[in-house]
């Protein structure tokens, strides 16, 4: 299914201004939430911008007595993601308390599964151009809940605290530090929430933080990353710094950016790496630290007593791999092998389920190349200039499709074609009705087409002398014939009629 793929290993990077060749190395923590309508332990609303405070069910605000009861809708997401992305399934995990005070976690601890997650190794490709990709190795994926929100901005003298979130389900996908550059970081981010979506185990909403990245970077010398793929020894590679909750691609690339930058200075100086969390500050273009590693907190991790290990059944695991939509890769190749599209094409329209279905059904009995070009150069060009999506795009794969049919049957030319879409796009309507009912059909008749041309060849005799000393010049006639029928003449009836007429 990969055969089309060339996987690429990528350049040392030369850093400016720096004195030795450095290379990045990047494993990320993306944290997706899961599309689920209720939260990980309790029935409570995840509705997204709700009152503060509205959804929280006496679980998720830590009444004393209070038991979290597991949402099997959310287990199941994860076991979809798992799978989505070739993963090992844990029948057995469990979950753990990782111990911390904080105002927006009433519990005094998140649950989470530190020592046996739901989801083991996996893979992502990562794309980096048509044809070219990158592998990123998945290290786990678990379960846990999300905290709440504490605002800081909203009083000078006090802060308040939001709910609404806490206990939201999260899927932490944890990949090996396999990325290699800050292109690539945003690709595998971008490949991640484009499987998620179509899996539809998360919305991959960035804005809302529903999908989010602590980024780990770390540099070391040309040859010390190959040797840490020998021996998977992380002593081979640089100290690392992780910088937290990033939720923009564009962020994540300069965050990396800087903090590559800011490590090779340190060390190029005789400096050492401290390990510690730092933060990205857009504005400033920097990023700063937050806590090290010596004063991180001691989680006090332990299984959490009030739930019972995690025990799923192989059969309900196949239930779900069977259940699996076609995802961006398969499809992608499909596109390119079975319809003939380019490499580049095929990315595009894969890019979201939604126009990957709209392709297939306009391309559905038509050329594959002819329907890939209208949906992407007309349609999404013309949707893009609205802002619209391709969910409420007003023109139908069924009008679309209506449109190439004319232009196959030589009813309307590839310029007419543009004007009735544009009608239909803001009018609305059947194709083939506007092209009769507005007279756009094509002018096939060659009498009537003759007796344009004799007329343009009769009006312009010094126009005929050039033309036949100069053939290029016959294009004219052609125009001047076209204008004359409102774009309506057949252009290849034309051609040959004005050629044959200046040539005689
Ligand atoms: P923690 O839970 O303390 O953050 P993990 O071992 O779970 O530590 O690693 C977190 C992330 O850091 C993983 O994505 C991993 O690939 C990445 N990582 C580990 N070592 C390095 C390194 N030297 N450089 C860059 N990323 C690293
Ligand atoms: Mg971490």
């Amino acid at each position: 299914m990969l055969d089309h793929l060339s996987f690429s290993a990528p350049e040392p990077k030369t850093i400016a201004g720096a004195k030795h060749d450095w290379e990045l190395v990047i494993g990320l923590e993306v944290h997706a939430q899961v599309a689920s309508k209720a939260k990980l332990f309790s029935g409570a609303s995840t509705q997204f911008g709700s009152e503060p405070n509205s959804n929280v069910a006496f679980v998720d605000s830590a009444m004393p007595g209070m038991l979290p009861v597991i949402n099997e809708f959310c287990v199941e997401q994860a076991v979809r993601t798992g799978l989505g992305l070739k993963a090992q399934i844990n029948l057995v995990s469990a979950f753990d308390r990782k111990n911390y005070f904080y105002p927006d976690l009433p519990q005094g601890y998140q649950i989470s599964q530190l020592y046996h997650p739901l989801v083991g190794e996996g893979e992502v490709i990562v794309d980096m151009a048509p044809g070219v990709a990158r592998r990123v190795r998945i290290e786990r994926i678990h379960m846990e809940q999300d905290a709440g929100k504490s605002i800081h901005d909203m009083d000078p003298n006090m802060s308040f605290v939001d709910l609404n979130r806490t206990g939201v389900a999260l899927m932490e996908i944890v990949s090996r530090p396999d990325i290699r550059g800050p292109e690539e970081a945003a690709a595998y981010v971008a490949k991640l929430r484009q499987i998620l979506r179509y899996l539809g185990t998360c919305d991959g909403n960035m804005q809302n933080g529903n999908l989010r990245a602590d980024v780990n970077v770390s540099v070391c010398r040309p040859g010390d990353y190959e040797k840490y793929q020998e021996t998977q020894d992380f002593a081979h590679l640089g100290t690392r710094c992780e910088i937290k909750n990033m939720n923009s691609m564009r962020f994540i690339q300069q965050a990396i950016d800087y903090e590559a930058k800011r490590q090779i200075a340190i060390l190029e100086d005789g400096g050492e790496i401290v390990q510690e969390t730092r933060l990205y500050d857009p504005d400033k273009g920097e990023t700063r630290s937050m806590r090290s590693k010596e004063e991180a907190h001691d989680y006090r991790y332990f299984p959490d007593p009030d739930l019972l290990p995690l025990e799923i059944e192989q059969a309900w695991v196949d239930d779900i791999e069977a259940s699996l939509p076609e995802l961006p890769d398969a499809k992608k190749a499909r596109f390119v092998k079975d319809m003939g599209l380019s490499e580049y094409d095929a990315s595009v329209l894969t890019a979201d389920v939604e126009s990957a279905d709209y392709f297939e059904a306009v391309a559905d009995g038509r050329d594959g190349k002819l329907a890939a070009n209208w949906v992407i150069n007309e349609l999404f060009g013309r949707l893009k200039k609205d802002d619209r999506d391709i969910a409420d795009s007003p023109v139908s794969p069924a009008q679309l499709g209506g449109i190439i049919d004319l232009i196959g049957k030589g009813d309307i030319s590839g310029k007419i074609a543009k004007d009735l879409f544009e009608i239909v796009y803001t009018e609305g309507g059947d194709p083939a009705e506007i092209v009769e009912s507005r007279g756009m059909k094509q002018v096939t008749d060659t009498g009537a087409i003759e007796a344009a041309v004799d007329e343009i060849i009769a009006a312009n005799p010094a126009q005929v002398e050039k033309a036949r000393e100069n053939p290029k010049l016959a294009g004219w006639f052609v125009g001047q014939v076209m204008k004359a029928t409102g774009g309506k003449a057949n252009p290849k009836v034309v051609n040959e009629l004005v050629s044959k007429k200046l040539g005689g």
